[in-house]
């Protein structure tokens, strides 16, 4: 991309101080707004007794507690009597989303059409910065629903000028990449995986197509993953972080990390405890609190808002692409985390395992895996069972021993045990669609942790 190439120049090249300074102003003006026109907030600068004037600065934010997906559920009906996190009149509310609902009753959001429009701009910064231009036309597949997602980028595309071809899901037929000749898709990993090899088995060239990039999100993915979806399509692959609750972190074309766009959303990465920031650098929890411009008004804000996600700030220095807003890593879903002898792991890192480039030949990609007890105390065993072409013709040591080599890489405790035989890794070779989740409705759950706690 040429250098200069910016959705809104001014804001997405500010020098530190100045987008520190935008920062201050916004969380101040922020806090304000939520003590004056959300009941919840009201109460719980209130209970907290916080008096809302002593928020100056984005780290005074650290004085305050932090909230979750529960404390919202809790403070909604059929809890309370009315939705106590709205922050407008009903007449401004433009529409009503939830997110997705893993955990219990879904959680209502209230949307201005201002509020749609800032949404739209984070999401429209982060397409131009991956290129993206009125030449461009995208297939949405993320869906079109109660979160936010698709609708948000339908939004954006028109504010670029950029063509839109809505299908809502990745499961369309070929006619329509030779139809209308799109330029890009956006979808996640797996199901653009799933989609390249459904096309080549109906005799598609996946290198002939009109596409010359990808967004993927929706959900962490190895870098391994990531690598061999590009080289299967042979067009760069951009990351997205987005959700209902307002995160729409996007990579450049420089690929080194996730910009946030500070000046609508604040990101503040918190120790295991919830105690404390972490140093840039170092692993924590992701905690967003919403900004408003000043004078802006809202359906719903998020203040000191766990997104139960961690992550790590690479970088608050300009990047390669101009940009100075901070850069992160890819956000893992903590409860995706689990430990095992002193050492962290998530569905990850059995993915940048399982897609090592020899595996490739003989393996979809499709994998999943379940961390279980044994009859011995203190020995554990992970069963990972991977989806072949062909399990006849594969070459399962091979895989095995990449396999093995790639997991254990960084994770010196969990290989102590490994080499001590006091935890062991059982693989299980299937044919096309025999793995367990198949059977299972909802998204795939990769790794499942069978363990008695
Ligand atoms: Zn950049």
């Amino acid at each position: 991309m040429l250098k200069g190439s910016y959705y809104s120049p001014e804001v997405e090249t500010l020098e530190r101080s100045d987008l520190d300074a935008l920062i201050d102003e916004r969380v101040r003006y922020t806090v304000h707004y939520a003590a004056e026109h959300s009941p919840f907030y009201r109460n719980w600068f209130r209970e907290n007794g916080i008096n809302p004037d002593d928020i100056r600065d984005h780290e005074d934010l650290l004085h305050l507690p932090t909230i979750s997906g529960k404390t919202i559920r809790e403070h909604q009906p059929p809890i309370t009597q009315e939705f106590e996190f709205l922050s407008t009149a009903w007449n401004d509310v433009f529409s009503i989303q939830e997110t997705s609902g893993t955990s219990g009753t879904p959680k209502g959001f209230f949307l201005t059409w201002d509020d749609w429009k800032r949404y739209a701009e984070k999401y429209a910064r982060s397409f131009v910065s991956q290129g993206f231009s009125n030449k461009d036309r995208i297939v949405v597949c993320a869906s079109y629903g109660m979160n936010v997602g698709a609708n948000t980028m339908t939004i954006a595309a028109r504010n670029i000028g950029m063509g839109i071809i809505p299908i809502g899901k990745c499961t369309f037929e070929s006619r329509i990449l030779k139809s209308y000749k799109p330029t890009a898709i956006v979808g996640s990993v797996f199901k653009l995986l799933r989609l390249a090899r459904r096309l080549a088995a109906e005799g598609l060239k996946i290198s002939d197509t009109s596409i010359d990039k990808l967004v993927v999100g929706g959900e962490s993915f190895a870098e391994e993953s990531r690598i061999y979806l590009s080289e299967l399509w042979g067009v760069p692959v951009y990351n997205t972080y987005g959700s209902t609750e307002g995160t729409m972190c996007g990579e450049c074309t420089q690929i080194s990390g996730l910009h946030v766009p500070e000046d609508l959303v604040h990101l503040d990465v918190y120790d295991p405890q919830v105690k404390s920031f972490v140093k840039d650098g170092e692993c924590g929890r992701g905690i967003l609190t919403t900004l408003l411009p000043v004078g802006g008004k809202c359906g719903m804000l998020l203040i000191n808002y766990d997104t139960e996600d961690t992550t790590v700030v690479l970088s608050r220095e300009r990047c390669g692409c101009g940009r100075t807003h901070m850069r992160i890593v890819n956000p893992q879903r903590e409860a995706e985390t689990v430990w095992l002898y002193g050492n962290p792991f998530s569905r990850s890192d059995i993915e940048a395992a399982v897609f090592q480039n020899q595996n490739m030949i003989s393996l979809t990609g499709e994998y999943e895996a379940f961390l279980q007890d044994t009859d011995v105390p203190g020995e554990t065993v992970l069963q990972v069972n991977l989806e072949c072409f062909d399990p006849e013709r594969c070459d399962r040591h091979g895989i095995e021993d990449q396999f093995v080599s790639r997991f254990l890489k960084f994770k010196p405790l969990i290989a102590e045990h490994y080499h001590d035989q006091s935890f062991h890794i059982k693989f299980k070779f299937t044919g096309p669609r025999g793995l367990d989740f198949y059977s299972l409705k909802g998204r795939p759950k990769r790794l499942v942790d069978h363990r008695e706690r």
